[in-house]
């Protein structure tokens, strides 16, 4: 089914100058680590980390909010997906992005099935078809689309074999030419659709003999809210509102090295890269007030992410590390990626447009009506 694109015209812009939210999640050890890497501080904002027993120099930051080991799934929810869910369901785009190592608890977060610890992207679903259950007012359509972008390929993971689909840029912004769109009505669709990409995802890359950390996987839901009018009620010109909702699990930010990618053709590995590199530069860019080119197009991640990246979108960024003196390199980097985007600012505005579907088809169903009495 083909959704509606933004459309400038309507579009009213938000005040509040915004910036990237970004949110720490420290993981707890595993049986193969050893902890004490981490500090938090006592305002859970502040965390330093060390090597032994030793501070790294320069290694205090300070975030919207860090989350200690033992924070809950809800407790993520709540710090950076609920407030982004509200404005979605209200015609804002919205994006939650999870960075980190391999191993640091990025799909964990996103979208674990696990009963005791359901990830973000279910219970995003869930808030949508709760807040849309007790709305009378309005009329929803909510889509889903799951994708993934490997080697600068990108892949419908709902039907896997669209594997190499484009991105364009129309007058409403940039979009996926071709995507499988699905219409779900509940939570439990939305889980279904998770688990069959999911298995796309395993499936290809036990195929290419590679490994799905190296890819991103995306799961974009598309909210489309009309108010609930009787159709003789509606005005000419009813207004539709469109939200966009971005799931955003990154590639391993781990060196290449240290991966399993031995053996890896020197152009695969900087091809497995460009997109996670270029993110890197374009939050750079951004966080750069002097900075006049923001190199966008020069991946397929960050070209369809354009808009999260300080345009118009509601951005959290989920930045996964683990408590283990063994991974205190890796961590401090991705604490450095997540410092600098705390410094880009996004301008968010409601996307909404008049929803010439509806127009038409009345236009349609009253001409046929008046041609039903010209037989009379
Ligand atoms: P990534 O997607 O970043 O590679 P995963 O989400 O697969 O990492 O997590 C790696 C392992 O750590 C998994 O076994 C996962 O269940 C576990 N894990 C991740 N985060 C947590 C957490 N906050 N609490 C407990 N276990 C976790
Ligand atoms: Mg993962």
């Amino acid at each position: 089914m083909s959704v509606p694109r933004r459309n400038s015209v309507g579009s009213t812009t938000d005040h509040s100058g915004e910036r990237v939210k970004v949110v720490v999640r420290v993981r707890p050890p595993n049986s193969n680590e050893t902890g004490g890497a981490i500090t938090v501080a006592p305002d859970n904002k502040g965390i330093v980390l060390y090597r032994d027993q030793s501070t790294i120099p320069q290694s205090g930051f300070e975030f919207d909010k860090v989350l200690r080991e033992d924070a809950s799934q809800a407790d993520v929810f709540q710090a950076a997906v609920q407030p982004i869910v509200e404005d979605v369901l209200n015609g804002y785009n919205g994006t939650i992005m999870a960075y980190g190592q391999t191993g640091a608890g990025k799909t964990y977060t996103l979208s674990s099935i696990a009963p005791d610890a359901i990830g973000m992207m279910p219970r995003a679903a869930s808030a949508i078809f709760s807040e849309i259950a007790g709305d009378q007012n309005n009329a929803y359509t909510v889509v889903m689309s799951y994708i993934q972008i490997y080697m600068e390929l990108l892949q419908d993971l709902l039907q896997p074999q669209n594997n190499d689909l484009q991105i364009r840029e129309g007058e409403d912004g940039v979009f996926v030419a071709g995507v499988h769109e699905v219409e779900v009505k509940n939570m439990e669709e939305c889980l279904h659709l998770l688990q069959v990409g999911d298995r796309n995802r395993v499936f290809a890359f036990t195929a290419l003999n590679a490994h799905s950390s190296r890819s991103h996987a995306i799961v974009m839901l598309t909210i489309m809210k009309r108010r609930n009018a009787a159709p003789q009620n509606r005005a000419l010109g009813q207004k539709v509102k469109v939200g966009k909702l971005f799931l955003v699990d990154l590639a391993g930010s781990e060196r290449l090295k240290k991966s399993r990618s031995v053996g890896l053709r020197a152009h695969e590995a900087v091809s497995i890269n460009l997109s996670l590199t270029t993110l890197g530069m374009c939050i750079n860019a951004r966080a750069d007030p002097n900075s006049t080119h923001i190199p966008f197009r020069d991946s397929k991640l960050t070209r369809l992410l354009q808009e999260s990246l300080g345009g118009n979108a509601k951005t959290s960024l989920v930045i996964a590390v683990a408590n283990a003196l063994q991974h205190v390199d890796e961590t401090l980097q991705s604490l450095q990626f997540g410092s600098r985007a705390m410094r880009v600012h996004t301008q968010a505005v409601v996307n909404e447009h008049t929803d010439f579907k509806v127009i038409n088809a009345e236009l349609v169903a009253a001409l046929d009506k008046r041609e039903d009495k010209s037989h009379l």
